[in-house]
């Protein structure tokens, strides 16, 4: 007796060789029907005996492809037609959009085999790719995923192609972004001044020997340019600092291979994994210090990668040094993704330029990941990553558009069941990154075809997404909801778990700077929350910002202000090796605005305490880039000295941090120690104050959480005395995870709003 089901596959299924697994998968059970793309998902039709059917629904899930996510099944017995044979159908162009879009992947395995393999038609070919590998959301047009909404449709398949391409029993069944020699894009490598020197293969010959004579060369990469440079060579590094207009922010390193890797940082067999993933981020791990000083001066850990595009192979394998490769841009600006752009403004920076006429639809940074430890602390997430989405346990009712905050800035979409996050923008501080950010916005809205409905901002009056906000929600005419920043830190983590926070959770959110709700910059604020309800129960006791903004960057003015705070005038005569860095005049100066409040703004933030306390010690006087000052104390933490400074609570509601600055004026002879002192202090308040709240559920977020040790350490303490711990683990504790956390508490506003009970 036959029967027929109808099975809709919902998840990422597309563009993974789901189909042609499908195919095989029913051959071989002696199945028929059919099975083909639509807009909400693969879609099966089965024909066959009970027992073979039932084979089928459970190999689905076991033996699906490696990079295919099946979210749910939907099967529905239907009336039995009695088909003779197993065909896959054409894509169906219409309907509701329920698809989710694959970011872009590594190369695999076999097509790195074939790369290298002589006899190969696509030996050496730098575009090489198949249904398991390469580029999918930079290229990708609009959905379903299909070769013509892509930016390959430039390239017909040549009939070798084409054959590969129609059969299903091949791996480039159905791989859009297949091409070889004969059919596809293809280098081209130009001097900084315009003009064309050779392509293809000559064109990669001549990279190498410029690579080996110290030249910086703009690379079209996966997902954007890269600037590009031997890594070994101290000059070159400062010449491209100096071009680059970077002084001192640490470069990333890509290596030929593991073998060569395990040389330069220490590494373990989870880094091995992560690195060698489809993803394959840039990892921050412990560096051996091979490598000249300037590449990440003052710090302890290194940015590494591997080749995850053929062209990294053929550009790396015989060269005897790795690689810088650092996104093709200048400081903290979008990266370049476009031969034009390129060719006019890398040119600026870059020596030569390797191109290729692959066109990508929008640029994607590297993601970096941090380990410390056996953790992994997310830095950015971009390429390999987006557009994921986080799965919610709930759905909301509406639309929903989540404009971040105003550094390492994304935005996000709540639609149905989920949240998707855009990639990292970089810093949105005038029209042109503002304009970037809009487009992206846009751009996302018309790939999955949805209108915000509501939308969501920071408190910030003075950000540009705040403003942004403001007048879409007033041309829309929408309603805007402003979410304070670390409570949106907070949120950002509740939203990975996807779960409607019932239980009250203590949320620790220490950050750099944010917008407070009684006007002052936040940072190091304790929340007790449940849902929609927040009190803020502890927060550091505050200090000035002596100078406002400058003080951002001059970490002096943080230390004295601190001094201030304790000696009063009597600051003005102590005997401290960074005073002497400062004028007389200055500090006089100093003083006076501290006292008169003059441009002087009052904070709680810790990652501004870290900077204090690290001019304090001499570490760090001025922060060339944001996190350089926590990150040079990083380096001095000694995970087996367990002493700590004592913070204390003052008036029920404030960490004092006097006591502290006046040990370390006893005994600042030994940064190291200090550094670890002030580390622990900081997790142990954090344990303390986890015992006061009540609850067992302690949250933590905010950019201060970067610092391994202090997330290492505060994870231990809690665990060790009973407590459950949240933190971000899919998306960074920085300001890149806000919108994520703005679009989450959007849902819960729209579902619970009156608050529960
Ligand atoms: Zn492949
Ligand atoms: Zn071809
Ligand atoms: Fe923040």
């Amino acid at each position: 007796m036959k029967k027929a089901l109808q099975i809709k596959v919902v998840g990422v299924v597309q563009g993974v060789g789901f189909r042609p697994f499908v195919y095989r998968l029913a051959e071989t059970l002696s199945l028929t029907g059919w099975v083909f793309n639509s807009s909400e998902g693969v879609k099966i039709y089965l024909e066959g005996t009970e027992e073979n059917l039932l084979f089928f629904l459970e190999k689905l899930k076991k033996e699906a492809p490696p990079l295919s996510q099946i979210y749910h099944l939907e099967i529905q017995e239907v009336p039995y037609e009695g088909l003779e044979d197993f065909k896959i159908l054409k894509s169906e162009e219409k309907g509701k959009i329920e698809l989710d879009i694959l970011p872009d992947l590594g190369i695999c395995k076999d097509c790195l085999l074939e790369l290298f393999q002589r006899e190969d038609r696509r030996y050496r070919y730098p575009f090489i790719t198949c249904v398991n590998c390469g580029p999918r959301f930079s290229i990708l047009e609009k959905i379903p995923y299909e070769r013509e909404n892509t930016t390959m449709k430039f390239f017909p398949l040549c009939p070798s192609c084409k054959e590969e391409y129609e059969n299903p029993l091949n791996r480039r069944f159905h791989a859009e972004p297949i091409a070889c020699p004969v059919c596809g894009p293809y280098l081209e490598l130009y001097s900084g001044e315009g003009a064309k020197l050779a392509s293809s293969e000559k064109a990669l010959e001549l990279s190498q020997k410029y690579l080996k004579e110290g030249k910086i060369l703009a690379v079209k990469g996966l997902t954007g340019f890269h600037l590009v440079a031997r890594a070994d060579d101290p000059q070159v590094i400062e010449i491209l600092r100096s071009r680059k207009r970077r002084s001192k922010k640490p470069f990333a390193v890509m290596f030929r291979d593991i073998t060569q890797l395990e040389n330069y940082v220490e590494l373990t067999d989870e880094d091995k994994r992560l690195l060698l993933s489809p993803q394959a981020p840039i990892l921050l791990l412990p560096d051996k210090g091979l490598l000249p000083a300037n590449l990440n001066e003052g710090l302890n850990t290194l940015g590494v990668f591997l080749p995850y595009t053929p062209l990294h192979h053929l550009l790396l394998r015989d060269l005897p040094f790795p690689l810088i490769v650092t996104s093709g841009n200048f400081s903290d600006e979008p990266i370049v993704f476009e031969n034009e752009e390129a060719l006019s403004r890398l040119s600026q920076i870059a020596d030569y330029l390797l191109l290729h006429n692959r066109p990508i639809k929008r640029g994607l940074d590297d993601s970096v990941i941090k380990r410390s430890g056996t953790f992994y602390i997310f830095i950015r997430r971009a390429r390999g990553y987006t557009p994921l989405p986080i799965f919610l346990k709930l759905s909301t009712k509406k639309v929903i558009l989540a404009v971040g905050a105003q550094e390492r800035s994304t935005f996000s979409l709540a639609f149905k069941n989920k949240i998707i996050s855009s990639h990292h923008l970089g810093d949105i501080e005038d029209v042109i990154s503002l304009s970037h950010f809009e487009r992206c916005v846009y751009d996302f809205l018309k790939l999955y075809g949805i209108w915000p409905e509501i939308i969501v901002s920071d408190l910030h009056p003075r950000y540009e997404t705040t403003r942004w906000a403001l007048e879409f929600s007033q041309k829309e005419g929408i309603p805007l909801i402003q979410l304070q920043h670390h409570l949106a830190h907070i949120y950002s983590v509740l939203a990975e778990k996807g779960e409607i926070p019932e239980e009250e959770v203590l949320g620790v959110s220490w950050d750099g700077t944010g917008y407070g709700l009684d006007k002052t910059i936040w940072g190091g604020e304790f929340f007790l929350i449940r849902g929609l309800h927040f009190e803020r129960i502890f927060t550091l006791r505050p200090f000035s910002l002596i100078g406002g903004e400058k003080a951002l960057k001059d970490t002096r003015r943080i230390a004295l202000s601190l001094l201030f705070e304790i000696f009063g005038e009597e600051a003005l005569s102590l005997d401290l090796p960074f005073l002497k860095t400062l004028r007389e005049s200055e500090v006089l100066m100093f003083y006076q605005a501290w006292k008169r409040k003059i441009n002087s703004p009052s904070t709680t933030s810790i990652g501004r305490l870290f900077d204090g306390f690290s001019a304090l010690l001499g570490i760090c006087y001025y922060n060339t880039y944001s996190g350089e000052a926590p990150m040079r104390l990083e380096k001095l933490y000694q995970p087996n000295f367990k002493e700590a400074y004592p913070f204390s609570i003052k008036e029920g509601f404030y960490i004092d941090w006097e006591e502290v600055i006046r040990e370390v004026l006893r005994d600042f002879s030994n940064p190291s120690a200090c550094a670890t002192k002030f580390i622990n202090g900081l997790a142990r308040i954090i344990l303390e104050i986890a015992k006061l709240s009540g609850v067992r559920k302690v949250v933590l977020s905010g950019g201060v959480f970067m610092n391994g040790p202090l997330m290492l350490e505060t994870l231990r303490l809690l665990k060790e005395e009973g407590f459950e711990t949240l933190r971000n683990e899919l998306f960074p504790p920085n300001d890149g995870g806000i919108s994520l956390g703005q679009a989450f508490y959007g849902v819960l506003k729209l579902n619970f709003d009156p608050p529960l009970p």
